[in-house]
This record gives structure tokens, C-alpha cells and sequence, in this order.
């Protein structure tokens, strides 16, 4: 599976929503660490995927 905040493939993580998320960057959201130097990618991404459910971008 693609991770789609990281955009590598790894193949333990969890479904986030209709994304995956592999279990690095779950273990980074569930931290909410603001000096990660992830977490500002995770959070843009993360507005993006939810964003999209709201308004049924992606159905
Ligand atoms: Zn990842």
C-alpha cells in the first residue's frame, strides 16, 4: 500500500478514511508533535483527505 501522506509504500498501516496511512506517519498524527518535520505535510494532507470527504470530492 501507498502511504498517502508519505508516499512510500509500506505495508502496515492503517485506513484512514479512504487513504492509507502507514504506521510511521500514524505514529506522527497520533503524536502531534509540531516539531516533527513531518507534521506540517501530515497536517496539509490530512485537511486535504478530510476536505475532500466533506464535500464527496473523491466520490
Ligand atoms: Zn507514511
Amino acid at each position: 500500500m501507498q502511504c498517502s501522506m508519505c508516499q512510500s509504500y509500506k505495508r502496515e498501516g492503517i485506513h484512514l478514511l479512504e487513504s492509507f496511512v502507514c504506521s510511521d506517519c500514524e505514529r506522527v498524527m497520533v503524536a502531534t508533535n509540531p516539531l516533527h518535520p513531518l507534521y506540517p505535510l501530515l497536517i496539509q494532507r490530512m485537511k486535504v483527505i478530510l476536505f475532500a470527504k466533506q464535500t464527496g470530492w473523491s466520490q
